[in-house]
């Protein structure tokens, strides 16, 4: 198992004496690799670095490692954009079919150590996190628990202040031109191995999301209906507005009123997104702001 950069992250988990951590960071530069990674070593007859070998590293999925990830789809099967991690995710209820955190700590690990992580701990619905405070207050011993969260400012600080804060920088980007060297794609990961490996892996889907975010810098010059028609495109794509948004250098100066405002209105949009407000409203809205004449 291969983890990119992290050195001293790599260096300091297999020595730390903690049980709950938060990974925070970027997404993408990591993060659930190095999860995945500390909950090998664990249980690696070798220990660190993991093996990678024998019967423990070669289990996949391992009995001793459980991912909690918010979910896309409310109850009713409706695509949400504004994904939680939910109450039965964490805790049982009686309805529940699927096994929540809680009742797999139940058992003991298979090997040596149980690790969990919680990716998305800034996404816990309130209960949820409630239930989770409670595994964090009294961990059993054989339990390792990973939060993952953007930044720690964005978790509840009852939750964060049980945990280990364990800091993930962007990643280099001598080390991502070791994977790819096509400048387009190394602009649009950023420090971001994830999305480096989206750009890598579905090129066509990569390809629309630049064309299509050309296509809007390039509407914005010409007037507020041509970038409607261009966003309604671009909005398909789930990283659309935050790529824009690191893009709008190319066609504002950084440090003109413009260029803050316009920054500032896809920031607005992404959040009224995220709230359920109507795609169609947000897009005119956000049009008029791009721009105004
Ligand atoms: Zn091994």
């Amino acid at each position: 198992m291969r983890v990119l950069g992290h050195e001293p992250i790599l260096e300091f988990l297999p020595r730390a004496r903690a049980q709950a951590f938060l990974f925070t960071g970027p997404e993408g530069v990591g993060r659930r690799t190095v999860a995945r990674w500390y909950a090998a070593g664990l249980n690696c007859p070798q220990g660190f670095p993991p093996c990678g070998r024998c019967a423990s590293c070669r289990l996949e999925p391992h009995p001793d490692y459980l991912e909690v990830a918010p979910q896309g789809e409310t109850r009713s099967g409706r695509r949400s954009r504004q994904p939680q991690i939910r109450l039965e995710q964490i805790a049982p209820r009686e309805e529940g079919e699927e096994v929540s955190l809680l009742e797999w700590l139940t058992t003991h690990p298979r090997y040596r150590a149980k690790v969990a992580a919680i990716d998305g701990a800034h996404l816990l619905s309130e209960p949820a996190a409630n239930a989770l405070l409670k595994v964090l207050e009294e961990p059993p011993s054989f339990a390792r628990l990973v939060l993952i969260a953007p930044s720690r400012a964005q978790v509840l600080p009852t939750l964060a202040s049980r945990c280990l804060e364990v800091a993930f920088a962007p990643l280099p980007e001598a080390l991502l031109r070791t994977l790819s060297q096509d400048p387009e794609v190394l602009a649009y990961a950023e420090g971001s191995v994830g999305r480096l490996r989206f750009a890598l892996e579905q090129p066509a889907a990569f390809n629309r999301l630049t064309d299509r975010t050309q296509g809007v810098l390039e509407a914005m010059g010409r007037g507020p209906a041509q970038t409607l028609e261009a966003l309604g495109l671009l909005l398909e794509h789930e990283e659309a507005l935050p790529y824009l948004a690191r893009r709008l250098g190319q066609v504002l100066p950084v440090e003109s009123p413009a260029y803050r405002q316009a920054l500032e209105a896809i920031q607005k949009a992404q959040e009224a997104l995220g709230a359920y407000v109507g795609e169609e409203l947000v897009r005119t809205w956000l049009a008029l702001k791009l721009a105004p004449r």
